[in-house]
C-alpha cells in the first residue's frame, strides 16, 4: 500500500512568530472614536449604509439606525489575513455554562473571496512543520477545509466589500451555544433551549477599536414544548434570550516569544505537533502566558513595560475588596523570581467607570449571586492559539448566600449530566470549569463548624474566612497566569510540620495555591496554625520562574533546562487533573489528589475522622437556634458527611496506587517513574476504611442528629419520598461511592495485577480478602445493624458481578479472586449466629445470592 505523509498546513510565516502586547487589555486605553472622516468615504457602498451608524476599528461595522440590523465592512487587505475569534457569554443559564462571564469559543479564522461572496473558514493550529523541509509541500494534502459561513456580498467598492452581518453575529457558526445531547440521556434531564429564533434575536450593542471589533447580542430561542422547565433562574422555559459577546480581535504584532511546553510543570498549553520531525516526540507544545517585556532589560530585577492589570468589578462587597487587592498582589513574589517587579496590579473599578466589564481589554475580577451557581469561581483567560499569548482573563467569583446552601444538603445527590455537556467544535476548557469554591466552600463550612463548636470568637472567624477568600483569589488568579491544578501540592509538609507558623508563614501550608486542600485544623486547638495557605508556594514560585523568566537569544533552551532540573525537589511536586484519583477508578498516583493534606494523608484523615464524630455530638445543640428552623443543622451534617467522603476517597486511592516521577533521566531521582504504594501503607489504608468507614459502628455518633435534621418547608416541596433524613441511602453512597467503587473498579483491579510484575505485594485476592474481613467479621457472631446489612449486600453483589461471564470489565485474575471471596463468605456466613428475623433475613438472602450466581440454574 502506497504511504501517505499526512502534513497539514500552517501557513509558516504567521507561526509562532507574534503578538502585541497586553496593553489590549491596559486600564490606560482609551477608546478610539467611532467616525473616522480622514479616509475617503467608499464610493459603492454609499447607498446601502446611508442610514446607518458607523462602528470603526479593526472590522467596521454600519448598524443600520432603525432596523437595528449590522453590515460587515470587510477590506480587501483583510482577506486571507487569520484573525482571533473569542466568544464570552453573558446572561444565559447557568445549568449549561452560559452565564456571566464564560471564556467560550477561541479560534482562529480567515475571511476569503470566491466569485461574488465571501468565505469564513477556521484555521488548524494544531501542526506546524519545517518550511524548509520539502515535505511541507504537501502541507495542503489530506486537511479539509473548515467553511462555517459563505455570504453574498451586498456592495463593493475600492477597498472592500459589504455584506449582512447575521449570518455570522445573529446564529451559531462561531459558538455553538447550545450544548450536545449525549445519546441517551433522556429529554426530561437536561434543559433545552430549542431553536434559535433570529427575528426575536437583536444586536445589544457595538464596540470596535483599532485591535479588536466586539459584537454584543441576545440571541433569542424558543422551545414550544419544552419537557425540562430549568431551574429558578428560567422565567419561561419555552422563551430564552442568551446575551453573547462575539469578539474579533487582529493577531497581536509584537516581539512575544511563544515559551515550550513541559511535562514536569503545570501550565494550560497549545498542544502543537512537528509534522517535519524525525522526533520520537515531536512536539512544540507551548504554554500560555502573558507577554511581559522588561522596561530595563539588563536589571536583573526590573518592571514590565506592561504590567498585568486587574479590576476588582465595583460590585464587590466593600469590606472584601482590600484583602482581594492584597491576595493578587501576593503574586508578585512569584514574578520576582522571573525578574519582574509589579507585574500584578490591582486597582478598583469606579463606581462611575464609563467602561464595561465585558470589554475585552479589561481583566476583572468580576462578583456574582447567581441563582443556580454551577462552578464557585471560575479564572478563564483566552489566548491566541497560535501563540499562547494570553490576551485576557476574568475572574467570576460566586458568592453563596448564607450557609444552608442547597449544594451542600444535597451533597450525595447531584445530578451529573451537568458535568458531560459537551458542545460541538468546542475543545474541552479544562481551566473554565474550577470547581475550586465548591470544594473550599465545603471544607471552610467544616472549619467553622469546628470553631462554632468549640466557642472561637468571632476575630479567629473571620481570620478563618479571610484565608479562604486570599487562597480562592489567589487560586483563580493562577488559572488566569496560565496555571492549572496541582493536586499534588498538599503533600509539602509532614502532620508534624502542618501548624508551625514560623514555616508555614515563610514556604506556605501547602507546595501550590493550584490545589484543592482540605482546610488545616488542628485536632488540638491550642495547637492551630494557618487554616489555609495565604502565599505563593515553592512550585508557584518555580513555576512563574519557568514560565516568565526571559531570556536572551539563543540562552532559553539551557535557561530552561536548569529551572526544570529541579523538578525532583520535593516542595516542587506536581501533578494535574489528568492524574489526580478523585474519580474511582481515574490515575494512578494517590499523592495527586484533593481535599486532603501533609505527607501522611491517611494519618490526617484518620485524624479528621476523629473531629467528625466529636462533633457530631455537638450539633444538635450548637445549631438549634431560636427563631429559625434545622435547616442549617441539615447542612452543617451533610458538610460533615462529607469531609468522611473525602478523607475515605483519598485514603483508598492508596490501595493498588502507583507513584509517579515524570522527571528525566539526567536529573538522576532515585524514583523510578513508576513505584508500587509499599504493602503496608496499603494495608494501612484499608484498616483504616474497615475502622471509619465500614465498622459496625463507623456512624453511630451520627443516631443522635438523625431526628433534628429536618429542612424547611417553602410552599408543596417536601420530597415525594418525604423530606426526612435517608441515612441508609446516603452512607451507603459514601461508603461506596468514595471506596468500594475505586476498590473494585476494572481499572484499579487490572492495575493491582499488573504492578504484581512490577513491586506491588499486594494481590487483588488479598484485597478482596481483607475487605471481606471488615465487612463481614465484626458482627458475625451477633445481629448486623442496618447500615451493615447494606454494605455486605452491596459487596456480594459486586463480587457476583465481577463474576458474571457477560461482564467483559475485569481480567480473569479479578474474576478468579470475586469467586474466591464469595465462597469463603458464603462458608463464613455458615458460622454466623443470628437472632433476630432481620438477621436471620439478610444473611439467606446472601447466601440466595451467592448460591444463584456460582451455580445458576
Ligand atoms: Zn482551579
Amino acid at each position: 500500500m502506497k504511504k501517505v505523509l499526512m502534513v497539514l498546513i500552517i501557513s509558516p510565516g504567521l507561526l509562532l512568530t507574534a503578538a502585541r502586547a497586553q496593553d489590549k487589555k491596559g486600564a490606560a486605553v482609551a477608546p478610539t472614536p467611532t467616525t473616522d472622516t480622514a479616509k475617503k468615504k467608499p464610493a459603492g457602498i454609499t447607498d446601502k449604509i446611508k442610514s446607518s451608524r458607523k462602528y470603526d476599528g479593526l472590522f467596521t461595522l454600519y448598524q443600520d439606525t432603525v432596523t437595528g440590523t449590522v453590515q460587515l465592512y470587510v477590506k480587501k487587505n483583510q482577506l486571507g489575513k487569520e484573525y482571533i475569534y473569542q466568544s464570552f457569554s453573558i446572561n444565559g443559564p447557568n445549568q449549561l455554562f452560559l452565564n456571566q462571564s464564560m471564556h467560550r469559543q477561541t479560534l482562529v479564522f480567515k475571511i476569503e473571496k470566491a466569485f461574488d461572496k465571501l468565505e469564513f473558514s477556521r484555521v488548524n493550529t494544531r501542526f506546524w512543520y519545517d518550511p524548509n523541509n520539502p515535505v511541507s509541500k504537501t502541507a495542503t494534502v489530506d486537511k479539509p477545509e473548515a467553511v462555517f459561513l459563505v455570504e453574498k456580498t451586498v456592495s463593493e467598492d475600492a477597498d472592500g466589500y459589504l455584506i449582512s452581518a447575521d449570518g455570522l453575529f445573529i446564529s451559531e457558526k462561531l459558538d455553538p451555544v447550545k450544548p450536545l445531547f449525549p445519546p441517551g440521556i433522556p429529554p426530561t434531564a437536561i434543559f433545552n433551549l430549542g431553536n434559535l429564533n433570529p427575528a426575536k434575536s437583536r444586536y445589544t450593542a457595538l464596540r470596535s477599536f483599532p485591535s479588536n471589533s466586539d459584537i454584543v447580542v441576545d440571541l433569542a430561542y424558543d422551545n414550544p414544548a419544552p419537557y425540562n422547565n430549568g431551574t429558578t433562574d428560567i422565567t419561561d422555559a419555552r422563551y430564552v434570550r442568551v446575551r453573547m459577546q462575539h469578539s474579533l480581535i487582529e493577531m497581536p504584532k509584537n516581539d512575544f516569544q511563544p515559551r515550550r511546553d513541559d511535562p514536569r510543570v503545570g501550565y494550560f498549553s497549545q498542544m502543537v505537533t512537528d509534522q517535519t520531525s524525525i522526533s520520537p516526540v515531536p512536539y512544540k507544545d507551548i504554554i500560555h502566558r502573558w507577554y511581559l517585556k522588561k522596561k530595563d532589560p539588563n536589571a536583573a530585577l526590573s518592571e514590565p513595560v506592561e504590567p498585568i492589570i486587574y479590576w476588582i468589578e465595583n460590585t464587590t462587597p466593600v469590606e472584601y475588596r482590600q484583602a482581594i487587592v492584597d491576595a493578587g498582589l501576593k503574586w508578585n513574589e512569584a514574578f520576582e523570581k522571573a525578574g519582574f517587579k509589579n507585574a500584578v496590579q490591582m486597582k478598583i473599578m469606579p463606581d462611575d467607570a464609563d467602561w464595561d466589564p465585558a470589554d475585552i481589554r479589561y481583566n476583572v475580577i468580576r462578583w456574582v449571586s447567581s441563582a443556580q451557581p454551577t462552578y464557585g469561581a471560575i479564572g478563564p483567560s483566552f489566548v491566541n492559539p497560535k501563540t499562547g499569548q494570553i490576551i485576557g482573563a476574568d475572574i467570576t467569583i460566586e458568592w453563596f448566600s448564607g450557609s444552608a446552601t442547597p449544594i451542600l444538603d444535597e451533597l450525595f445527590k447531584s445530578a451529573a449530566t451537568t458535568g458531560t455537556l459537551q458542545f460541538a467544535g468546542m475543545e474541552p476548557q479544562h481551566e473554565a470549569f474550577c470547581s475550586l469554591a465548591n470544594e473550599l466552600k465545603s471544607q471552610l463550612l467544616t472549619g467553622m463548624t469546628v470553631l462554632d463548636a468549640t466557642n472561637a470568637s468571632p476575630a479567629e472567624l473571620g481570620e478563618m474566612h479571610k484565608q479562604f477568600l486570599t487562597y480562592l483569589v489567589m487560586h483563580e488568579m493562577g488559572h488566569t497566569l496560565g496555571l492549572n491544578h496541582n493536586m499534588k501540592a498538599s503533600q509539602m509538609l509532614s502532620p508534624a510540620e502542618i501548624n508551625n507558623t514560623e514555616l508555614t508563614h515563610q514556604i506556605g501550608l501547602i507546595g501550590s495555591v493550584m490545589d484543592y486542600p482540605a482546610i488545616n485544623i488542628a485536632a488540638d486547638r491550642s495547637k492551630q496554625g494557618d487554616y489555609y495557605t495565604t502565599k505563593a508556594g515553592p512550585y508557584d514560585l518555580w513555576a512563574i520562574e519557568y514560565g516568565y523568566t526571559p531570556f536572551n537569544e539563543g540562552e532559553e533552551a539551557a535557561g530552561l533546562k536548569k529551572i526544570i532540573a529541579r523538578s525532583t525537589d520535593p516542595k516542587l511536586a506536581f501533578g494535574n487533573d489528568g492524574d489526580d484519583m478523585r474519580a474511582p477508578g481515574k490515575a494512578m498516583d494517590p499523592h495527586v489528589n484533593i481535599n486532603e493534606l501533609t505527607s501522611d494523608a491517611i494519618g490526617y484523615a484518620e485524624e479528621r475522622f476523629k473531629i467528625v464524630n466529636q462533633l457530631m455530638g455537638k450539633l444538635v445543640q450548637k445549631y438549634t437556634k431560636d427563631g429559625q428552623s434545622y435547616a442549617e443543622l441539615r447542612t452543617r451534617y451533610g458538610t460533615l458527611l462529607g469531609q468522611r467522603f473525602s478523607m475515605a476517597s483519598a485514603i483508598s486511592r492508596y490501595v493498588g496506587g502507583i507513584y509517579i516521577d515524570r522527571s528525566f533521566p539526567e536529573q538522576k531521582s532515585t524514583n523510578k517513574p513508576y513505584t508500587p504504594v509499599p504493602l503496608a501503607t496499603q494495608k494501612r489504608a484499608i484498616d483504616m476504611m474497615n475502622k471509619y468507614i465500614f465498622a459496625p459502628d463507623a456512624f453511630d455518633a451520627d443516631a443522635q442528629v438523625f431526628p433534628y435534621l429536618q429542612p424547611q418547608r417553602r410552599g408543596f416541596t417536601q420530597s415525594n419520598s418525604g423530606d426526612d433524613f435517608k441515612a441508609t441511602e446516603n452512607i451507603l453512597y459514601l461508603q461506596t461511592s468514595s471506596t468500594l467503587s475505586h476498590l473494585l473498579h476494572g481499572a484499579t483491579l487490572q492495575r493491582i495485577t499488573n504492578s504484581r510484575l512490577y513491586g506491588n505485594q499486594y494481590s487483588v485476592a488479598s484485597m478482596m480478602g481483607d475487605l471481606q474481613k471488615g465487612i463481614f467479621n465484626a458482627d458475625i457472631t451477633t445481629n448486623v445493624n442496618v447500615y451493615r446489612q447494606d454494605l455486605q449486600t452491596y459487596y456480594v453483589r459486586q463480587l457476583v458481578s465481577i463474576i458474571d461471564p457477560k461482564n467483559q470489565q475485569f481480567e480473569d485474575v479479578s474474576k478468579a479472586a470475586a469467586l474466591y471471596t464469595l465462597k469463603k463468605i458464603k462458608t463464613q456466613l455458615t458460622t454466623a449466629v443470628s437472632t433476630n428475623d432481620e438477621t436471620k433475613a439478610h444473611r439467606a438472602n446472601l447466601v440466595f445470592l451467592i448460591q444463584n450466581a456460582i451455580e445458576p440454574k
